[in-house]
């Protein structure tokens, strides 16, 4: 299996594309404009207590001040003494006790500024990485709940209390989830890079000519060489010479493998025409894919969950019928798996397949599906096949789906995905003028609506009009208002 990974670099946006043996398997998409806050570490000054609110806002050096909240400010340790201590009531400090203005403080953002609510602060700090992470003002290992086996979190918690020793490192670390099926040298790396990350922040934090940000979560390009494994990768190609330059340096610093594995692409091609890799975006935004021997799924991404529906091309001929059914079913199975990673739908996921006799069959598809989602970087299960013949998938939602990422709700159907059509909108227009006439006295009345609509008017349903100017005795005028989709017009007195 060959991995490549191709960013497509530009002022506006970052743009990463997997390829796997020339296909594309997942895009990752960030703009510039809303990259975000959470995460970044400022070094803060405390700019007013609120004593009623028990809270204090504090200057980052943005637009707005952020908010810190008394019970952001304890410490990891004493959360914990607060909560288990069942004899003696611990009393919670007041924030004038632990702050005042001018005072400097370390914070990190938990909540982005939305509208006119500044970022929401912390100062338990924390510092994630693909296995771990790494909480410098905590002495706590702890181990994530969804890591079930007790020999396997036993084994972990010793390889990380043994290299925090061996690192001699202050501070406590939470052992994630994709840590279980790490390799032991991958952990112990992954805490030096997190060392190193600190020693960072806290000479920023010392140095008295550093003022606000001190440490800021890694942008698109950094975040995927820190998170892909690198031995799977073969390269990684770079259309913009400064950040190849800055992803170089990145990758010397913590992922040494990468780094005979950059390359700068400055072709004559856009990067992202390589694999056919615009287009296949494109493809992915769309409900309707296609299989090899012309059946196609429907994807439908609704609020609760998405459904995938699988369909047979066409007339099917009896004769081979459960053949036919089963071998569309199989390439449903793989293509299924692809477009989950591609379009990064997470959630639950109904599969409708078409159902088929055989049990074995069914089987096969089953086992055909679980294989192929076992190369999806997110975590999915899968629920066997319903007496209807649906199977449900789980798969961990990490990010914004694609089509979260780029596009909006369709304003003109609103979401329905169909549209009334011209002469449906003529009738309309017939019974609200007829509404209007019997209302409102007027010499003469305008139609305002779209170019389509108008068209029908005048040609198609002329003589409806006409009838209808008649009956009212009164003239009806048109006109083309460009800007109108085809359901929006107005009835105006004139
Ligand atoms: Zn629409």
């Amino acid at each position: 299996m060959s991995e490549e990974i191709l960013i497509n670099v530009t002022p506006q946006e970052t743009r990463v594309a997997l390829v796997e043996n020339g296909m594309l398997q997942e895009v990752l998409v960030e703009r510039t404009e809303n990259r975000g806050y959470v995460g970044n570490i400022y070094k803060g000054k405390v700019v007013r207590i609120l004593p009623g609110m028990e809270a204090a806002f504090v200057e980052l050096g943005l637009a707005r001040t952020g908010f810190l909240h008394v019970s952001d400010i304890l410490s990891h340790e004493q959360k914990i003494a607060n909560g288990h201590d069942g004899g003696v009531e611990k009393r919670t400090p007041h924030i004038a006790e632990l702050l005042r203005p001018g005072k400097d403080v370390i914070v990190q953002v938990v909540k982005e500024p939305i509208a006119a609510k500044g970022a929401r602060l912390t100062t338990e700090i924390s510092v994630p990485s693909r296995y771990l992470v790494y909480l410098p003002g905590s002495s706590h290992i702890g181990v994530s709940q969804r890591i079930r086996e007790p020999e396997t979190r036993d084994r972990l918690r010793t390889l990380v209390e043994n290299a925090i020793q061996e690192e001699d490192m202050k501070g406590g670390v939470i052992i994630r989830t994709m840590a279980e099926t790490a390799a032991d040298e991958e952990i112990v790396a992954e805490l030096k890079y997190l060392k190193r990350v600190c020693s960072r922040i806290k000479k920023r934090m010392k140095d008295p000519k550093v003022t606000g940000e001190v440490h800021t979560e890694l942008p698109l390009t950094f975040r995927v060489m820190r998170d892909m494994l690198p031995e799977n990768i073969e390269k990684v190609r770079i259309d913009s010479k400064e950040t190849f330059n800055s992803a170089v340096e990145f990758a010397r610093e913590f992922v040494p493998e990468l780094e005979g594995k950059l390359e700068y692409y400055p072709g004559e091609r856009p990067i992202f025409d390589l694999y056919s890799i615009e287009d296949e975006i494109i493809k992915a935004l769309g409900s309707k894919v296609p299989l090899k021997s012309g059946g196609y799924l429907v994807i439908d991404p609704t609020e609760a969950m998405t459904t995938i529906d699988v369909n047979t091309g066409g007339f099917v001929g009896r004769k081979n019928l459960e053949e036919t059914l089963f071998k569309t079913n199989m390439e449903a199975a793989y293509s299924i798996a692809r477009q989950l990673r591609l379009r990064n739908i997470g959630g639950i996921i109904i599969i409708d397949f078409i159902d088929m006799g055989d049990t074995e069959h069914q089987r096969q598809v089953l086992r055909t599906l679980e294989n192929a989602l076992a190369r999806d970087h997110a975590k999915t299960s899968v629920n066997d096949m319903s007496p209807l013949g649906l199977v449900e998938v789980t798969r961990k939602r990490t990010r914004e789906s694609l089509q979260q990422t780029l596009c909006e709700p369709c304003p003109v159907c609103e979401g329905r995905g169909v549209l009334r059509t011209a002469r449906t909108v003529c009738f309309e227009i017939f019974r609200e003028l007829l509404r209007e006439v019997r209302q409102f006295e007027a010499k003469e009345y305008m139609v305002i609506a779209s170019q389509v609509v108008i068209d029908m008017l005048l040609d198609e349903e002329s003589s409806s009009l006409a009838d209808l100017q008649e009956f009212i005795g009164k003239p009806i005028k048109l006109q083309v208002e460009p800007s109108y989709h085809q359901e929006q017009y107005d009835v105006v007195l004139l």
